[in-house]
């Protein structure tokens, strides 16, 4: 029997609104027998709660996305705290730095990344970690990713400058004490082996189904057994064959598939593997989370 865990969905985005039931029959039937659903800020973390109550094979994270560091004040940090510590909650995320976008000046994001780091230490739960160079998306989601990253080599103009600054936080939070995850993984083999060094998942999501992709499946066969995980990051980032639409947890199976292939394993094999790899990371007992 297939046995998935997508580490990453947005399912209480206003996206899933008219069509949830559906959407969580299509991942159930596709053998997704876990969703961990994430907060963004303080409203999408107390929605990411309140869907996790209802559903059972649904947990929660509550952070405040990069994007709203700058809104996060001492009354949003706060809050976020008291909803980390509720029982469905496993994780805090997703936090960390987005140097793409910048929706919120990078001292800000700093300031609230480095706050919830020490939330996580509080309430002794993993984090989610949202990394993103200003260069752009998701490394091989670039059609024109320059030469240096596709041989895992940064140029000087593709430095990883949002990776340096997150690694550098993250050890000073020695992260590890708590354990992690980085979301929807967008750095190279080199950058990937300073995650491992400091006790962090890496997870896998869509963009290694690209035929753009060039780091991302180099680090899909890099990580060992152990440490690797699979996201939608749904209603964002469909595989490929789903490019355009919007995606939903079942197409996690389309991303395991990949990462199955890439490493030269078995589709269940693969899937089980890193759902057993999921559940030790957010600390869940694998009973309760089965028929
Ligand atoms: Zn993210
Ligand atoms: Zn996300």
């Amino acid at each position: 029997m297939t046995d998935l865990f997508d580490t990453h969905a947005h399912l209480h985005f206003p996206d899933f609104a008219d069509d949830l039931v559906a959407v969580l029959d299509r991942a159930r039937e596709a053998g997704v027998a876990a969703m961990l659903t994430i907060g963004t800020d303080v409203e999408t973390s107390r929605a990411a709660i309140a869907l996790a109550a209802r559903e059972r094979d649904v947990w929660a994270a509550v952070g405040v996305h990069p994007h709203d560091a700058a809104s996060a004040d001492v009354e949003v940090l706060d809050e976020i705290e008291r909803l980390a510590a509720s029982p469905r909650v496993v994780a805090v995320g997703e936090i960390g730095l987005d140097y793409f976008r910048n929706l919120s000046p990078r001292d800000e994001q700093l300031r609230v990344f480095e706050h919830l780091l020490g939330v996580a230490r509080r309430v002794e739960k993993p984090v989610i970690i949202h990394c993103r160079e200003p260069g752009g998306g998701p490394a091989g989601a670039r059609t024109n990713a320059p030469p240096g990253r596709a041989s895992g080599v940064p140029t000087n103009d593709d430095a990883p400058v949002a990776h340096v600054d997150v690694l550098h936080l993250l050890r000073a939070a020695r992260v590890g004490d708590v354990g992690g995850v980085m979301h929807c993984f967008s750095g190279d083999v080199g950058i990937a082996r300073q995650c491992l060094d400091l006790g962090l998942h890496i997870s896998i999501a869509g963009p290694v189904t690209y035929p753009s992709s060039r780091a991302l499946p180099e680090v899909a066969r890099f990580v060992p057994d152990d440490r690797i995980v699979v996201e939608t990051d749904c209603p964002f980032l469909p595989p490929q064959t789903h490019r355009g639409k919007r995606n939903e947890p079942a197409y996690v199976a389309i991303t395991a598939a990949r990462v199955a292939e890439l490493r030269g394993r078995p589709f269940d094999e693969m899937a089980a593997r890193m759902s057993v790899n999921a559940r030790a990371l957010f600390r869940l007992d694998s009973s309760a989370t089965r028929e």
